[in-house]
């Protein structure tokens, strides 16, 4: 990249950092659907709507400036004729297959001026800037110690300008906000809303993280493709529509899930496994491609080879057969072998006493990796090498069964959890 550039880039990137402060472009935040409140001592962004089209409208209301430079951003990064050739195809893929999320981005375009077309390009670029890695766990009873259930997520990524991202991560990850469409069930996220929105819990206590696949590259090996819900989209529906891992499995095995191995938007985090709890105590981890899939529950110790109660997962395929699906081999994927390895290691080491510390202890791991005696980017509190640059941004525990959610704005290690128990907030938002 250039030296003019990159110091473009970066202005756009503070910028849009910015922009994404509620209370700083938000700055109709009056309006009773739309709002900006404190709760437990944090600040939550409030979004009622009526329809998922008067979600996306008043989303577009929210960050208008956000939305504009997130378009300003990607005119100097990026221009991939090959997606826009893909437009059309896509939105006659969304109208058959989620008419809703469709009409979401209706509303934004209404909202900002932007045109849907370039909304997606939109989308498919910050999948391009924000590649992610992750590692997660899941843990119930009997391996938890009070009864417990718990889900971490690590989310990891990689990109060029690192302290940025970071930067990014950051600021975007203290507003969480209410997703309060009539027709599903609130439901708290980070991010960009409608384009990347980064889920936590849902009223019923549904909790969810996910780790991206890493796919072969060898041309001569075939991967699943297919027409579909793209992952992201299928994510958002479950989260508004599903109470308990049992009805996330029955909803994720009828469904037509889409799968590009080139697209990476909207097929928005295609071949994503991702991870479930619920009130329960039920912990569910799926692998997907568009003909496969594999729903692996706490008691599936059969397939997990493991004692009930746990789950972990990095970003290659354990369960299903990399030969079906086009999942690199574990060889072929650097450090998630490690990562996943620790990560069960961890789980078994603990095992009947875990609790939340253990957990936060689980996510600031530095002692697997490539070296037990510092640092690296296979542990699962990654941080980058010269060759890889991986690094963990953020992290997030959910106790489902508290409506809690404990979640550091940097990486792990140097950071603390912050506590939200969203109980009281999701009653008083009606
Ligand atoms: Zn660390």
């Amino acid at each position: 990249m250039n030296p003019k550039k990159t110091l473009t880039l970066i202005g756009a990137l503070l910028l849009l950092s910015v922009s994404f402060i509620p209370a700083i472009d938000g700055l109709l935040i009056d309006n009773k659907d739309i709002s900006l409140r404190n709760y437990s001592d944090r600040s939550i962004v409030y979004i009622k709507a009526s329809s998922p089209y008067d979600y996306g409208f008043k989303a577009g209301k929210l960050y208008r400036l956000g939305y504009k430079i997130l378009d300003l951003l990607f005119v100097f990064i990026k221009n991939d004729n090959s997606i826009k050739e893909d437009i059309d195809g896509r939105i006659i893929s969304l109208e058959k297959y989620c008419p809703d999320f469709l009409e979401e981005l209706r509303g934004l375009s209404d909202s900002i001026g932007i045109k849907i077309e370039r909304l997606l390009e939109i989308q498919h670029y910050i999948s391009y800037l924000f590649k992610n890695h992750c590692s997660v766990t899941a843990s119930t009873n009997p391996a938890t110690k009070n009864d417990d259930t718990f889900l971490t997520q690590n989310w990891d990524y990689e990109q060029p300008l690192l302290f940025l991202t970071t930067f990014y991560y950051s600021l975007f990850s203290n507003y969480p906000h209410i997703k309060h469409v009539s027709s599903g069930y609130k439901y708290v996220y980070f991010g960009i809303p409608v384009l990347q929105e980064v889920f936590l819990i849902n009223e019923k206590g549904l909790g969810w993280g996910a780790i991206y696949t890493s796919l072969t590259k060898n041309e001569s090996r075939c991967i699943d493709e297919g027409d579909g819900i793209p992952t992201y989209v299928l994510e958002r529906e479950t989260m508004m529509t599903c109470a308990n891992v049992s009805e996330v499995a029955n909803f994720w095995k009828k469904s037509q899930r889409a799968a590009n191995k080139d697209r990476s938007y909207p097929n928005h985090w295609d071949y994503a496994s991702t991870v479930w709890c619920d009130k329960e105590g039920g912990i569910l981890m799926i692998e997907q491609s568009h003909s496969h899939i594999a729903t692996v529950f706490g008691n599936s110790t059969g397939i997990t080879g493991a004692p009930a109660g746990i789950l972990w997962h990095g970003y290659h395929h354990l369960w299903l057969d990399p030969n079906l699906t086009g999942s690199s081999y574990p060889e072929e994927c650097y450090t998630s072998p490690v990562k996943t390895e620790r990560l069960r290691e961890l789980l078994e080491k603990n095992y009947g006493n875990i609790t939340l510390e253990v957990c936060k202890n689980i996510m600031r791991d530095h002692e697997g990796g490539f070296d037990p005696a510092k640092p690296d980017d296979a542990d699962i509190c990654c941080h980058y090498s010269r060759d890889y640059k991986v690094r963990t941004a953020f992290s997030w525990i959910i106790e489902p069964k508290k409506l809690t959610v404990h979640l550091t704005h940097r990486i792990p290690c140097r950071s603390i959890y912050w506590r939200y128990n969203f109980t009281r907030t999701f009653s008083r938002f009606n």
